[in-house]
Order: C-alpha cells, then structure tokens, then sequence
C-alpha cells in the first residue's frame, strides 16, 4: 500500500476558497466539497490541522485605505477567520471526522482557547484542528499563523492551497502566457525575487524555522491527497533543493 509522504501537515486555505462562484462570502457547498475531500485525507491517516483565511469576508488593509483604524480593521478580519472556521468546522463533523476548533482570541463559548499541547493531543487523536483568528494580533496574516503553527506543532509541511494557481511563477500566470512555473524554490529565493507566495514575515519565518511549503491548485479535486502521497504537483519550496 502506498503511504503518505507526511505524517502531520498544516493546509492553509486563503478566505475565497470557501466562497465559491461569487469570490465573495461563504458558500457552503463550496466549503462541503473541500471538507469531503479533506475527511478523505484525514482516512488515510495524516494528522491535519488546519489554517483558513478571512479575505472571503473582510481584509485589515484595504479597510484602512478606506479610513478604518488599522488595529480595529485587523480585529474584524480575524473574527472573520472565525467563521469560517465554524463553517468548516460543521462540515466536517457532518463528514464524520472530530475536528475542534482553537481561536487565538479566546471565546470559551464557541470554540477552544488555542492551548498547543492540547491542539497536539487533538491531532494525535486524528482530530482536525482549525487555528482560527489568526495570531491574534494585528498586522499580521493568516499566512504568517500558518507558518507559526506549523512551528508550533512541528508540522511536515505546509500545504499551501491556491484558488486557480497551481504553482509559483515568474510572473503572473493569468496575465503573462510566457510565465514559467517552478518545481523548486529555496525560501530565501522566494524573499530575494520578491515571489508573491506568501507575505515576507510568513516566509521569513518558515526559513528560519526549516518548514517546507508546497503549493498547488486547490480547485482541482483531489490536489490535497496527491500532495499528501508525494506527487509532484505544484511548486515545493524549502531550505534546500533536491
Ligand atoms: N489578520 C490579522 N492578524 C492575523 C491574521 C489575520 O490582523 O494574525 C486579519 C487581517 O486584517 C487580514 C484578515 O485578518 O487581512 C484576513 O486574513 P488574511 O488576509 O490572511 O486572509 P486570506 O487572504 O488568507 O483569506
């Protein structure tokens, strides 16, 4: 039997993938899907836990641009996080796999403080563990919780999922044919190219901390499994080529 490359991941899906057709929002078929496909990897025995973003509903820095107060604006992105980690929170449990929910800004009534040991035991039990709000600070992203938690629990990789992009290229795939997709990248190829992967923080501290990435398209069923078996889709970016 073929087993998995990995043995805990940490997905990060941006906001929009739970928004379906309108880009906006929460769809819950949308988010069914994902779920479903997501209960089948959790089978196969991988320990997942699970990042989602907030832009679906509201992003800290064009609200600003906007004449928000900053702080204020990032508070309201990452209560955004939140539901949509209810969202798929239920979806999941309707699919039959445990998954608790752990908020960095803490709301006893809904979900679990985030408390790591805990969120380990969690994941060694083969439940799924959503980290929602973010940091809990402002001025940072989903993408850098990503890379903190993935520290954190000392996950295998990050399996970062793109709406429509499978890969990382030179230059933007939907306006420029020419673009050249990557198989490999070194994060600190990444952060001197200016490659617009993740924000330089999360990146900066994935380097630091040794954690692989692996991007690919999540709008192509089944993506999540295939990266989890090791096949080569998307780009990989790590310390160390080869
Ligand atoms: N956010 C924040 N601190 C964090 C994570 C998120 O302030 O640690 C806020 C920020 O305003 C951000 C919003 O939450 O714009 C939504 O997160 P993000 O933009 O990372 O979501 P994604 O693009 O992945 O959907």
């Amino acid at each position: 039997m073929v087993k998995p490359k990995y043995k805990r991941v940490l997905i990060k899906l941006s906001g929009e993938a739970l928004a379906g057709e309108r880009g906006v929002g929460i769809n819950l078929p949308t988010v069914q899907e994902m779920a479903k496909e997501i209960q089948e990897v959790a089978a196969s025995g991988v320990q997942i836990a699970l990042v989602i973003g907030g832009g679906n509903l509201w992003r800290g820095e064009p609200a600003e641009q906007a004449g928000m107060d900053r702080v204020q604006a990032d508070y309201t992105g990452m209560l955004g996080t939140v539901m949509n980690a209810l969202v798929m929170a239920d979806s999941l449990q309707q699919y039959g796999v445990d998954t608790r929910v752990q908020t960095a800004i803490t709301m006893q009534q809904i979900a679990e403080p985030y408390v790591r040991g805990r969120a380990l035991r969690h994941l060694e039990k083969g439940r799924i563990v959503i980290f929602a709000a973010g940091t809990g600070s402002p001025y940072f992203s989903t993408d850098t919780t990503a890379a903190l938690r993935a520290a954190e629990i000392q996950a295998d990789a990050i399996l970062m999922a793109k709406n429509g992009v499978d890969g990382v290229y030179n230059d933007d795939p939907r306006k420029n044919a020419d673009a050249i997709k990557f198989d490999e990248l070194t994060h600190m190829e990444v952060l001197k190219q200016g490659l617009k992967i993740m924000d330089s923080t999360a990146s900066s501290l994935s380097m630091d901390n040794d954690i692989d990435l692996v991007v690919f398209n999540l709008n192509e069923m089944g993506n999540i499994k295939r990266v989890v078996f090791g096949e080569n889709i998307g780009t990989t970016v790590s310390n160390k080529k080869g």
